[in-house]
């Protein structure tokens, strides 16, 4: 059973609106465990929605649509469905009067042009609308033709506003494929984080799971983090662990460290959780990221039980006055050196009294590199709980953006952190 997604509209073709339908309706699908395999998207126009639907349905069994059940004259996906498949139009009074209940409730009187969207192909089933006026529909055409090839074709027709379109398959159109036996066996995903290695050199390491077939393993990667997704197809999430659990299992022991969480165990709650299990503090002292490492910390809830604040040292005279770094060190070795970034650190967990202390110094560019010192080149320093003090170098490269490198900045000196804090 396979499904299409066919999104109406002139502005998707034009490029004024982003076909974020179609990526919601793709997850679902895959969610639910429906292959599908083509989406189209089309406009506003009966003649090649009629040919959408002629190829569409030699090539799937489940057309989904949406958009183009507004009340203006260029909304035809009804329409077209109708006559496509010569099926008279009827007028629903419940409709009506529910579309007219909504624009009295607002103190209006419902348009005539709105009496289009209680026209429903003869048969089909109503997926009702909570919040907007156009109803969708679901239709079988050849349901009652007995042995008829294509007996099972089913048509959706939803909203094109997203929030309207998301609450009717949430509400009515998920319960509908269910009952006809699909979407019985959902894919389940498990969504693994790692730091410190590329995705090549973690796809070597686990090369033997990616021609498994459930649960599958894929990759994904993005600046600083790499993915590995773990899914099953299975009928409940009990089964589901069952299925991913010794792959999971498998792939933090052969990650180790490197690992650093699973779907909501960000980078930043990970650090957190583990402050907190440690009953430890942190601060920061950031230059070249402005603020930027005390923006993730703070952007998980709670925050407060183990962040201390940071300063934003971006002169060196903040950076001398408001942290103590030696006037002789960054003259000998610059501001962007591994002593500076120490002595921030340092100075940033001394003067605000926390467990540990981040400080990063860096040449975010574009320009402000040198031979020396190119563009990317990027100290952290970490001062721990005993007194240590470590730095470290990183060289993320010239050509890299001035926004990836302060992202990656940011995300290196938290795991560098984070390291630390596995340590015990
Ligand atoms: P309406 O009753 O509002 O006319 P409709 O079903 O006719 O609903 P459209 O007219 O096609 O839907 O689109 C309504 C709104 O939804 C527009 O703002 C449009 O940009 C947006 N929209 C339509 N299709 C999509 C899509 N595929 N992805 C994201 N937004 C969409
Ligand atoms: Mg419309």
């Amino acid at each position: 059973m396979t499904a299409e997604i066919i999104c109406v509209g002139t502005e998707l073709l034009l490029g004024n609106t982003l076909n974020t339908n179609a990526q919601y309706l793709a997850q679902q699908l895959a969610s639910l465990g429906i292959p599908h395999y083509f989406q189209t998207v089309v406009g506003d126009n009966l003649q090649r929605i009629h040919q959408v639907i002629d190829i569409a349905l030699k090539r799937a069994e489940i057309l989904i649509f949406t958009g183009g059940l507004g009340p203006t004259p260029d909304d035809l996906t009804t329409e077209a469905v109708a006559s496509f498949f010569q099926i008279p139009l009827e007028e629903k009074r419940e409709i009506i009067e529910e579309i007219a209940g909504k624009f009295a409730a607002r103190g209006q009187i419902m348009p005539e042009n709105n009496r289009k969207q209680a026209l429903i192909p003869a048969g089909a089933r109503v997926i009702p609308n909570p919040t907007g006026t156009a109803p969708g529909f679901i239709l079988q055409p050849y349901k009652d033709i007995v042995n008829h090839p294509q007996q099972k074709l089913t048509i959706v027709t939803l909203p094109g506003v997203p929030s309207e379109m998301k609450r009717m398959w949430e509400e009515t159109v998920i319960a509908f494929l269910e009952s006809q036996g699909w979407g019985k066996e959902k894919i389940y995903s498990e969504m693994m984080r790692f730091r410190g290695i590329g995705e090549s050199a973690l796809a070597t390491k686990v090369n033997h799971l990616f021609s498994l077939t459930n649960p599958t393993v894929a990759p994904y990667a993005s600046p600083g983090e790499v993915k590995l997704r773990v899914s099953a197809k299975a009928t409940s999430v009990e089964e589901a662990r069952k299925i991913m659990n010794p792959i999971v299992e498998e792939i933090k022991a052969i990650a180790g460290e490197d690992y650093v969480g699973s779907d909501d165990d960000t980078l930043e709650r990970v650090v957190g959780k583990l402050l907190q299990q440690r009953g430890e503090t942190v601060s920061v002292a950031e230059s070249c990221t402005g603020g930027g490492i005390g923006h993730m910390i703070t952007s998980v809830p709670g925050s407060s039980a183990y962040f201390c604040g940071g300063i934003i040292a971006y002169s060196n005279e903040v950076k001398i006055r408001q942290l103590g770094v030696e006037v002789t060190a960054i003259e000998k070795f610059g501001a962007v050196s591994e002593t500076v970034a120490k002595q921030m650190a340092w100075g940033v967990k001394e003067r605000l009294g926390t467990s540990w202390g981040i400080g990063v110094t860096g040449i975010a560019g574009p320009g402000g590199g040198s031979e020396n010192k190119p563009v990317g080149l990027v100290y952290v320093g970490i001062a721990q709980p005993d007194g240590d003090v470590v730095a470290y170098e990183f060289r993320f490269g010239e050509n890299r953006s001035r926004d990836v490198i302060r992202q990656l900045t940011c995300g290196e000196a938290l795991d560098k952190l984070r390291r630390h804090l596995l340590k015990g």
